[in-house]
């Protein structure tokens, strides 16, 4: 029964930051205990017992006595130690969808524009099918969406037509009216059906905005907008008149849960999106046009680079043999700009004990985002037999009494344990382990897509051990590394996040000092990196500040890559020390980075911004040979053959085709050169060689054919 009692875990894993009270309650003990075990600290990990102190935890206050013999007075160093972090690997979530009143009033023009649209929208819906029920309708990043119920199911079919009962709307240019209403009053006008309709409907209550009304909360303003006959509950801001709306497109419809809850049913979500001017709407709309043009998805299925597969399971990618050569032909070139400077490349196992994880803070407080535990067998059948619940497995998994693994989340730890498997003395530092690292998340299966939301995916990840000296010449280089790619790739245009700690804030972890020096280490870099950057007070996580990629593809899109993170926190966690100068123990400094994210979310950018046409070097066949007729298929073969040697991705087009047809094949599949062979050029020792893009032949002997591509793969020419 008490296994029950305490599943599922408490609410605190939502938070950001997760603190143990009990530990904080306890805090004067700690201190007591911290002065204690600075001078006998064996006796003091009995002293933490008597304190029902979790043993795990010990391992920390140890290395931090260590560092109060140094600095008596860091108190707060300890109760940082205990906070449990969202760390770098987890991206955050949409708390709530809500927004206060002054969030709203900081509306853009154009988020007012959209807003506006929505109830217009809304309008349009209730006109052609009056028994709509409306749930929740704001602006989104590209437009605005509402959620609604009714048994018509919307298709695409239907958008012509809602789109030109919007536009009647937006041409009557209704207006946009105010009205403050009381608690009782909003409540009677959604029971009646009038709140989120063109008139009363009896016995067809406006029953989200009745839940809506109940949300807000008490002594804050209620209120509605009516434009025409619609009656929207709403807080507003709006455009004064519904003309304001008519540069609009409806665009996609899905199914939605009301307040992402399942069990409160299924919803029908329909997107528009609405700009101030036509001209802004052409250019979107034409600018979607050619991000589907370019979508990874369709591509990737259609050049044969990837596959996912409902057997194999969501968001887990397989990568085609020729998208294989694509991230081996990327892997090899991080690989070499890896070795220029001076990593050391180390592999790692796919999963890790859970007390690996419990030491670093991501279990049991991230379960959200990872896959469940893998108990031991050992565990489940001694359960078994004592016919015991899935919730006393859960929580004993949780609270440690049992031992289990875990798909990791993250490889720092794996990385961490192969530092500490040696001793370091300050000479050896920075101390650079890499690995193209799988690790595993759990997405909500509704966020999953393509290369770019998946629940397995390999990091070109890296960790850096270094003195507090040495942050900023390791920062730099990692830039440079990333200036490198981008630029390598013809991604120009990137900028920097560059995320500090609030000065008022004294929630963090490691000196002030250290702080200072990283701090202007990393904006150092981004200078010395020469690309745009914005600084963001506060957004530093507790443990150290850090820098992330955005860079723009061709199209203009914006692709959050990845991110070099200082930390002082885990090489306290898991003990780390290296001997200084001084002949004492130190902690050294930890860098998380992995600049591009990930394989998979890099490789469906490059997807997209290449169009498929990948540069040769990337391309995963680099030529096509094409006989003219049968006759030149021998000769064909032997100059692919011969590329093969020097190690050219290359294929012959043994087919019967006209050499017409094959050229256009060769082009559909986005291959870079073809090498075309007739008669003429056997006779002349020539190819005649067709680039991509190029409509006509250059004619080039085999040898300067051969150097020419063997140089431009060398040099990974664009
Ligand atoms: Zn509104
Ligand atoms: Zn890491």
């Amino acid at each position: 029964m008490d296994g029950r009692r305490r599943f599922p875990p408490t609410a605190r894993r939502k938070e950001g930051v997760h603190r143990d009270s009990r530990l904080d309650a306890q805090r004067s003990d700690w201190e007591k205990a911290s002065s204690f075990l600075t001078q006998k600290a064996t006796i003091g990990s009995l002293f933490l017992k008597t304190l029902k102190i979790p043993s795990r935890q010990i391992k920390v206050f140890r290395a931090l006595a260590q560092t109060q013999h140094e600095t008596p007075s860091q108190f707060p160093r300890i109760t940082a130690t205990i906070d449990f972090p969202r760390h770098p690997c987890f991206k955050s979530r949409p708390m709530s969808d809500r927004k206060t009143l002054d969030e709203r009033h900081q509306m853009t023009d154009l988020e007012r524009v959209r807003h506006s649209a929505a109830h217009v929208m809304a309008t349009a819906i209730l006109r052609i099918w009056p028994d709509a029920q409306f749930a929740y309708g704001p602006p989104v990043e590209n437009g605005f969406y509402y959620d609604f119920e009714m048994e018509h199911r919307i298709t695409p079919d239907d958008f012509e037509k809602i789109e030109k009962e919007m536009k009647k709307v937006a041409k009557q240019n209704q207006k946009f009216e105010y009205k403050a209403i009381s608690r009782e009053d909003a409540k009677a006008m959604a029971e009646s059906g009038r709140l989120g309709g063109l008139t009363e409907r009896p016995g067809n209550p406006s029953r989200f905005k009745l839940d809506l009304i109940d949300k807000i909360p008490e002594g804050e303003q209620i209120s509605c907008f009516q434009n025409g006959d619609f009656i929207d509950l709403c807080a507003g801001p709006h455009v004064g008149y519904t003309s304001k709306c008519k540069n609009v497109k409806v665009m996609s419809v899905s199914s939605s849960f009301y307040m992402g809850d399942e069990s409160k049913g299924q919803l029908q979500r329909l997107y528009g999106t609405a700009f101030e001017n036509k001209e802004a709407l052409t250019e979107h709309l034409d600018r979607l046009e050619e991000a589907k043009k370019r979508d990874h998805r369709r591509l990737g299925r259609e050049l044969g680079l990837f596959h996912i597969d409902e057997a194999v399971g969501q968001g887990l990618i397989l990568w085609k043999p020729k998208g294989a050569l694509v991230r081996r032909a990327l892997q090899e070139f991080i690989t070499q700009e890896l070795d220029k400077q001076g990593y050391s490349q180390v592999f790692t196992p796919h999963i890790g004990k859970l007390d690996l994880y419990r030491t670093s803070g991501h279990f049991p407080y991230y379960q959200d985002s990872q896959f469940a535990p893998v108990p031991e067998r050992d565990t489940l059948e001694k359960l078994a037999d004592e016919d015991a619940t899935c919730a006393t497995l859960i929580n004993g998994l949780n609270d440690g009494t049992y031992e289990g693994y875990l798909l990791k989340p993250m490889n720092c730890p794996h990385h961490i344990k192969i530092f500490a498997s040696d001793h370091h003395s300050y000479r050896d530092l920075p101390v650079r382990l890499a690995e193209f690292g799988t690790v595993y998340r759990w997405e909500q299966s509704g966020e999953l897509g393509g290369m770019t939301r998946v629940r397995g995916f390999t990091q070109d990840d890296a960790h850096l051990f270094c003195t507090p000296d040495q942050v900023a010449e390791e920062v730099k280089g990692c830039l440079d590394l990333v200036k490198k790619v981008l630029t390598t790739l013809g991604m120009n245009d990137y900028r920097v996040r560059l995320s500090l700690r609030d000065p008022e804030s004294d929630k963090y972890v490691g000196s002030p000092e250290n702080w200072d020096k990283a701090e202007a280490a990393l904006r150092d870099a981004v200078i010395h990196l020469g690309v745009d950057y914005t600084v963001e007070l506060g957004e530093a996580a507790f443990y150290g500040p850090k820098i992330d990629f955005v860079v723009k593809d061709v199209i203009g899109r914006d692709w959050q890559l990845g991110t070099v993170q200082v930390d002082y926190n885990l090489p306290v966690r898991f003990d780390l020390s290296y001997v200084g100068a001084d002949n004492k123990p130190h902690i050294p400094v930890m860098i998380h980075r992995a600049p591009f994210g990930s394989l998979e979310r890099f490789t469906g950018l490059l997807i997209e911004h290449f169009e498929g046409k990948f540069p040769t070097w990337l391309a995963p066949e680099q030529v096509r040979v094409l006989p003219i007729s049968e006759k030149t298929l021998e000769e064909a073969e032997a100059l692919a053959a011969k590329l093969a040697d020097l190690g050219v991705r290359c294929t012959v087009d043994r087919s019967s085709d006209k050499v017409g047809a094959k050229i256009r094949n060769a082009r559909l599949e986005r291959v870079p050169n073809m090498a075309v062979l007739g008669q003429r050029e056997i006779e002349e020792g020539t190819v005649a060689v067709r680039i991509r893009g190029e409509e006509k032949p250059i004619i080039k002997t085999e040898q300067q054919f051969i150097d020419d591509l063997l140089k431009e793969i060398a040099e990974r020419s664009l």
